[in-house]
Protein backbone atom coordinates (compact mmCIF):
# COMPACT_ATOMS: atom_id res chain seq x y z
CA UNK A 1 0.00 0.00 0.00
CA UNK A 2 1.41 3.56 -0.73
CA UNK A 3 0.40 7.08 -0.41
CA UNK A 4 -1.59 8.97 -3.38
CA UNK A 5 -0.41 12.23 -4.34
CA UNK A 6 -1.70 15.34 -5.94
CA UNK A 7 -3.17 15.66 -8.15
CA UNK A 8 -4.35 12.06 -8.76
CA UNK A 9 -7.86 12.17 -9.11
CA UNK A 10 -8.80 9.76 -6.35
CA UNK A 11 -8.35 12.44 -4.06
CA UNK A 12 -10.72 14.40 -5.93
CA UNK A 13 -13.59 12.49 -5.54
CA UNK A 14 -16.26 11.45 -2.94
CA UNK A 15 -15.18 8.24 -1.22
CA UNK A 16 -18.22 5.70 -0.84
CA UNK A 17 -20.13 4.58 3.02
CA UNK A 18 -18.44 1.23 3.91
CA UNK A 19 -21.59 -1.29 4.39
CA UNK A 20 -21.91 -1.93 8.24
CA UNK A 21 -21.79 -5.74 8.93
CA UNK A 22 -18.76 -9.12 8.78
CA UNK A 23 -17.30 -8.24 5.42
CA UNK A 24 -17.30 -4.45 5.81
CA UNK A 25 -15.55 -4.73 8.89
CA UNK A 26 -12.77 -6.64 8.17
CA UNK A 27 -12.11 -5.07 5.15
CA UNK A 28 -12.22 -1.93 7.38
CA UNK A 29 -9.46 -4.09 9.61
CA UNK A 30 -7.54 -4.77 7.17
CA UNK A 31 -7.73 -1.14 5.46
CA UNK A 32 -6.71 0.70 8.88
CA UNK A 33 -3.76 -1.65 9.82
CA UNK A 34 -2.25 -1.26 6.38
CA UNK A 35 -2.98 2.66 6.91
CA UNK A 36 -1.29 2.68 10.37
CA UNK A 37 1.95 1.34 8.75
CA UNK A 38 1.45 3.86 6.04
CA UNK A 39 0.73 6.88 7.95
CA UNK A 40 3.55 5.93 10.86
CA UNK A 41 6.51 5.43 8.13
CA UNK A 42 5.16 9.24 6.70
CA UNK A 43 5.24 10.33 10.32
CA UNK A 44 2.01 11.62 9.75
CA UNK A 45 -0.89 12.23 12.27
CA UNK A 46 -3.97 11.39 10.43
CA UNK A 47 -4.13 9.42 6.80
CA UNK A 48 -7.46 9.03 4.90
CA UNK A 49 -8.02 5.90 2.45
CA UNK A 50 -8.85 7.91 -0.70
CA UNK A 51 -4.74 8.97 0.10
CA UNK A 52 -3.86 5.06 -0.14
CA UNK A 53 -6.11 4.93 -3.28
CA UNK A 54 -9.11 3.34 -1.63
CA UNK A 55 -11.91 5.58 -1.76
CA UNK A 56 -14.00 4.58 1.21
CA UNK A 57 -14.87 6.66 4.34
CA UNK A 58 -12.99 5.96 6.67
CA UNK A 59 -9.94 7.48 8.51
CA UNK A 60 -6.91 7.32 10.95
CA UNK A 61 -6.17 10.27 12.78
CA UNK A 62 -3.41 10.21 15.86
CA UNK A 63 -1.97 13.64 17.39
CA UNK A 64 0.92 12.29 18.89
CA UNK A 65 1.50 10.25 15.33
CA UNK A 66 1.71 6.71 17.57
CA UNK A 67 -0.19 4.04 16.12
CA UNK A 68 -1.34 2.51 19.55
CA UNK A 69 -3.16 6.25 20.02
CA UNK A 70 -4.85 5.98 16.82
CA UNK A 71 -8.50 6.63 16.32
CA UNK A 72 -10.26 4.57 13.36
CA UNK A 73 -13.36 6.43 12.18
CA UNK A 74 -15.68 4.59 9.59
CA UNK A 75 -18.61 6.55 7.92
CA UNK A 76 -17.58 9.39 10.30
CA UNK A 77 -20.21 12.67 10.84
CA UNK A 78 -19.18 16.01 11.62
CA UNK A 79 -19.91 18.79 13.14
CA UNK A 80 -17.38 21.44 13.35
CA UNK A 81 -18.18 24.62 15.71
CA UNK A 82 -16.54 27.14 18.24
CA UNK A 83 -14.80 30.18 16.58
CA UNK A 84 -12.65 30.51 13.59
CA UNK A 85 -9.28 30.06 13.92
CA UNK A 86 -6.00 30.02 11.49
CA UNK A 87 -3.58 26.81 11.90
CA UNK A 88 -0.79 25.57 9.75
CA UNK A 89 -1.49 22.37 7.78
CA UNK A 90 0.27 20.07 5.64
CA UNK A 91 -0.81 16.85 3.80
CA UNK A 92 0.76 13.66 3.00
CA UNK A 93 -0.44 13.78 -0.58
CA UNK A 94 0.91 17.24 -1.36
CA UNK A 95 4.31 16.84 0.00
CA UNK A 96 6.49 19.94 0.88
CA UNK A 97 3.30 22.33 1.57
CA UNK A 98 2.70 23.66 4.17
CA UNK A 99 0.02 27.26 4.76
CA UNK A 100 -2.90 28.45 7.04
CA UNK A 101 -5.78 27.88 7.14
CA UNK A 102 -9.04 28.35 8.90
CA UNK A 103 -11.23 26.44 11.09
CA UNK A 104 -13.64 25.80 13.33
CA UNK A 105 -12.50 25.29 16.38
CA UNK A 106 -13.99 22.79 17.74
CA UNK A 107 -15.90 19.26 16.71
CA UNK A 108 -18.19 17.11 17.23
CA UNK A 109 -18.09 13.50 15.16
CA UNK A 110 -20.02 10.43 15.01
CA UNK A 111 -18.47 7.31 13.62
CA UNK A 112 -18.56 3.70 13.66
CA UNK A 113 -15.33 2.04 15.38
CA UNK A 114 -13.73 -1.83 14.18
CA UNK A 115 -15.81 -3.31 16.35
CA UNK A 116 -18.92 -1.97 14.45
CA UNK A 117 -20.14 0.04 17.11
CA UNK A 118 -21.10 3.46 16.89
CA UNK A 119 -19.05 6.74 18.67
CA UNK A 120 -19.86 10.05 19.83
CA UNK A 121 -17.23 12.24 20.80
CA UNK A 122 -16.13 15.64 20.63
CA UNK A 123 -12.29 17.41 20.11
CA UNK A 124 -10.72 20.39 19.87
CA UNK A 125 -7.40 21.69 18.59
CA UNK A 126 -5.35 19.15 17.16
CA UNK A 127 -7.04 16.14 16.84
CA UNK A 128 -10.33 19.02 15.32
CA UNK A 129 -8.40 20.50 13.17
CA UNK A 130 -7.01 16.70 12.00
CA UNK A 131 -10.60 15.34 11.87
CA UNK A 132 -11.42 17.99 9.92
CA UNK A 133 -9.55 17.94 7.72
CA UNK A 134 -9.75 14.30 7.02
CA UNK A 135 -12.96 14.09 6.70
CA UNK A 136 -12.60 16.58 3.73
CA UNK A 137 -10.74 13.78 1.95
CA UNK A 138 -13.56 11.76 1.61
CA UNK A 139 -15.53 14.38 0.26
CA UNK A 140 -12.58 14.72 -2.10
CA UNK A 141 -11.94 18.66 -0.77
CA UNK A 142 -8.15 19.27 -0.46
CA UNK A 143 -6.37 22.02 2.06
CA UNK A 144 -5.64 24.05 -0.95
CA UNK A 145 -9.02 24.72 -1.36
CA UNK A 146 -9.56 25.75 1.49
CA UNK A 147 -6.49 28.37 2.13
CA UNK A 148 -6.70 32.29 1.44
CA UNK A 149 -6.20 33.49 -1.86
CA UNK A 150 -2.90 34.92 -0.68
CA UNK A 151 -1.48 31.54 0.67
CA UNK A 152 -3.00 29.87 -2.34
CA UNK A 153 -0.69 32.31 -4.90
CA UNK A 154 2.28 32.09 -2.47
CA UNK A 155 2.22 28.23 -2.43
CA UNK A 156 1.10 28.40 -6.90
CA UNK A 157 4.71 27.46 -7.83
CA UNK A 158 4.77 24.61 -5.33
CA UNK A 159 1.72 23.11 -6.75
CA UNK A 160 2.50 23.36 -9.74
CA UNK A 161 5.94 21.75 -9.49
CA UNK A 162 3.75 18.39 -7.98
CA UNK A 163 1.56 18.56 -11.05
CA UNK A 164 4.35 18.24 -13.53
CA UNK A 165 6.11 15.27 -11.41
CA UNK A 166 2.52 13.99 -11.51
CA UNK A 167 2.52 10.52 -13.80
CA UNK A 168 -1.03 9.02 -13.18
CA UNK A 169 -2.20 6.79 -11.49
ZN1 LIG B 1 -4.39 15.45 3.80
Amino acid sequence: MQLVYYPDPVLQKRATAIEPGESGESGAARLAAAMLEVMVEARGIGLAAPQVGESVRLFIASESGAPEEAIVCINPRIEPFGPIVEFEEGCLSIPGIHAMVERPERVRISYTDLAGKRVEAEYGELMARIIQHECDHLDGVLFIERMSEAERLRIRADLKTLEEQYRGP
